[in-house]
Order: structure tokens, then sequence, then C-alpha cells
């Protein structure tokens, strides 16, 4: 019975692997299974055990504040009367197996660090039947200007923050249980990746025309059946084509590109921001929701016919590291609205903040905390060794700008003296690029 029973194990496996090898697998395992099939068989089982299946989940919620809560962006004491799109809280889990990781976007202004924790804290609490420790939640935001005031510098007055602290509860906890339902969603998926370049004619650097990084990174997983899980697409442009005209909530040029990409592709479509500071804009002839919408349907448009040519990534063994670490704060006006409350963060002398470190195979994902430079997003990608490479602005923290030191120097970049009164100081750039070397290997 035992031999009978091997028998028919070991000629199952001997099928198996001949199909797998006319997938591309090497001859070794045929040979080796041919002529020592009993010892093979108990190999092959147990390597077929550890052997690691990618899974990817995903899921996304509403985060659309109520009436009245402060506009994020532009001046202080706006409030929304409307909404023209939702904004979302989107998760994907990302599991080899051994290193899962969690990507997590939200359509906002951007999360500071500590509302990152609370997140991250309260989706590890969430989570069941897979250990996804805190720090590989990479929370970050869109940095749409028709969003709420999640810091609090856009409240009724100098001295009052505008952050509504019921509804930023309410957001911590639904973007915690899009990381919690994305875990419990996945399932066995391949993951594909499309680069391209987006945002010609569309798209500039408002400070230093010439220094504009268009590249677009799409990551695509499908499910066993073919079917679209998630996508994930990182580009490097401010969604403000209604900033500061505008009462409606939005996720600007963004919400019209997640229209887009729903219409053809089901399952979640989240944005990664890029490198948008110093200072990355759309041409604004107007501010409209005309405007946006066109922007977004023309990098849509982009995004899906780089899409028409995925290639698949065979290997999705993931590796991540991270580094907490402080940043110098030179802004006296940043000590003085932690000082009053009015965000509510502890920032002093210093200021604390963390960077992440991704990879899927070959693909690479680094973190920036605010608003850097293409200057630091393409020193970041000089850092990876292989790529497709991406850039996470507004990742895991939103520290206001990250500037190039010729910005410090008087007056002589153009924004500059709005651009370095939202900048935390000219330490900033060197702390960050410090720590995301002593990480990326
Ligand atoms: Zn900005």
């Amino acid at each position: 019975m035992a031999t009978v029973a091997g028998g028919m194990h070991s000629a199952a496996i001997l099928v198996a692997v001949i199909a797998a090898c006319a997938l591309g697998c090497g001859q070794r395992a045929t040979t080796t299974v041919a002529t020592d099939a009993p010892t093979r068989e108990i190999y092959l089982a147990d390597a077929k055990e550890k052997q690691t299946v990618f899974k990817a989940g995903a899921a996304s919620a509403v985060v659309t504040p109520p009436m009245g809560t402060h506009i994020a962006g532009d001046a202080k004491n706006r409030r929304f009367t409307g909404i023209h799109d939702d904004i979302f809280a989107k998760a994907v889990v990302l599991d080899d197996g051994a290193t899962p990781v969690a990507f997590v976007a939200v359509d906002c202004i951007g999360l500071p660090y500590p509302t990152v924790q609370r997140i991250r804290r309260a989706a590890v609490e969430k989570l069941s039947g897979i250990t996804l420790p805190e720090e590989r939640i990479i929370v970050s935001s869109t940095h749409t200007h028709a969003g709420p005031d999640v810091i609090g510098i856009w409240g009724p007055d100098e001295t009052t923050s505008g952050v509504d602290p019921a509804y930023l509860d309410h957001l911590v906890e639904v973007a915690a249980e899009q990381v919690a339902k994305a875990a419990a969603a996945r399932r066995p998926a391949t993951l594909h990746v499309a680069e391209t370049e987006s945002g010609e004619g569309w798209v500039v650097n408002d400070c230093e025309p010439g220094e504009v990084d268009r590249s677009v990174v799409v990551l695509q997983c499908l499910d066993e059946a073919g079917v679209n899980i998630a996508t994930l697409t990182n580009f490097a442009c401010h969604p403000t084509c209604v900033d500061g005209t505008v009462s409606e909530v939005s996720a600007d040029y963004i919400g019209a590109f997640y229209k887009e990409m729903s219409a053809l592709y089901p399952g979640e479509h989240l944005f990664l921001q890029g490198a948008i500071g110093g200072w990355i804009q759309p041409i604004t002839p107007e501010r409209t929701f005309a405007l946006a919408e066109d922007y977004g349907k023309r990098f849509a448009a982009d995004v899906l016919a780089a899409m028409d040519q995925m290639n698949p990534v065979d290997d999705t063994t993931m590796r991540f590291a991270n580094k907490v670490f402080t940043i110098p704060v030179a802004n006296e006006g940043f000590k003085q609205l932690s000082a009053l409350g009015i965000v509510d963060r502890p920032m002093g002398d210093t200021v604390e903040t963390e960077v992440a470190w991704i990879a899927i195979g070959p693909v690479q994902i680094a973190t920036h905390p605010g608003e850097t430079s293409p200057i630091h997003g393409w020193k970041t990608k000089e850092l990876m060794d292989s790529g497709p490479k991406m850039v996470v602005g507004l990742g895991l923290d939103e520290l206001g700008y990250i500037l190039k030191p010729e910005y410090f120097d008087g007056d002589t970049m153009p924004h500059a003296e709005y651009l370095v009164s939202m900048s935390p100081g000219p330490e900033a750039g060197p702390a960050m690029m410090t720590a995301l070397e002593s990480i990326i290997p």
C-alpha cells in the first residue's frame, strides 16, 4: 500500500515537475526525480511546503470628512461645503511568505509621523493570521489640497488647530481597518511592473524648470485568474489643480485617475506620491475641476498605455529595512506650532521621523518623510542597485519641504521664502539621505 501510494505520488510529482519545467524551470529537477524518485519525493514535498507563494490583498474605504471640516492647503479658515469626489484610505498587503509589507495611501495633505504610528498600532491590533510588524506598514499621503486639515495649520485662526479630533480618530481607524482587510483578502498572486513617463505639457517645476522627474512606475498584482487585485502607481506632482478655489472634497487629478483606472480594472488603485517639493506642480491656467479631470485622464492614459506591456516579476522575494532618526529643526515657526499645540507632535531642536526601504525581487521602493526636491529622488534612486525604482514622498511622515541647500542661501531661489517657511531647515535633506544610505544595501 505504502509502495503503491508512493509510486503514485512520484508519478504525480514527476508530471508536476515536467509541467513546471514547461513553464520555464531548469533541467535539474527533472533529472533528479527520474534517477532517484523515492528520496526526492520527500525532498520535493518538503520543498513544496517551504516554497513561498506570493500573495496580495487589497482594500479601501471612503474617508471623506464631514461638511464644515477645515480644508488643508492654501489659506486658513476654509471649510468644506460639498463633495466633488470622495477621498480614500487604500491598503495593499504584499506577502512573499516571509516578509510581508503593507502599503497604505491616504488622500490627504499629509499624515504626520505620530498619526502614521497610530495607524500602524491600530492596524497590528486588528490583524490575524499574519505576522506583520508595525514598521512594515508603510503609510503615505497623496497630498491633495482639497482634503481635510490633518496637521492643524489651516484652522480658524493663528492659535487654533484646524484638525477635527473625532474625524482624525475615524481616519486612523478606517485606514488601520483597510490593512487588516487587505491582509485577510490576500490570495496567490503574480506581480507585474511597467515603467513610463508622464507630465509632459502639464507638470512643471515652478522653481527650477529643468528639474523634473517624469518617471512613472506601475506595479500590478493579478490573482490566479488574471484578475487585478491592486495597482500601485508612483509619480510626482502636486494635486493642486483646484487649490484654494473650491470648498468641495476631492482627490484632485488623482480622483480622476482613480476613476479611469477603476473603469478598466477591478480591485484597488493606489497612488504613491513622489518627490514633489521644490516645487513640482501642475500647470494651472485655471483652477477648476475640469482641469483636474483633464490631467487625471492624461495621467491615466499614460499609465494604462504602459500597462499594455507589463513585465512579470518572477522573483518576488521581499526585503525590508527601516530607520527611525532625528532631523534638526531650524524653523522657529515649526517649534512654535508644536509648543502651542496647533501641531500635535513634539518639535524642539530636533524632530523624530523615519525612512523605509522595501524590495520585491528587483523592484525597490524608498520613502521620503515629506515633500522632497527631485534631486533627493534621483539621489535615492542612485542608491538602489536594481530597478524599477520608486521614491514615495510623504511616506511615513509629512515634515513639509525638504529642500536643496541653495534654498536656504538668502532669497536666490524662486519661492524660497515660502518654501523655507514650510521646511524644518537645511539639515533635513542631509539627515534623510544619511538615514537612507544606512538602510539601502
Ligand atoms: Zn505641497
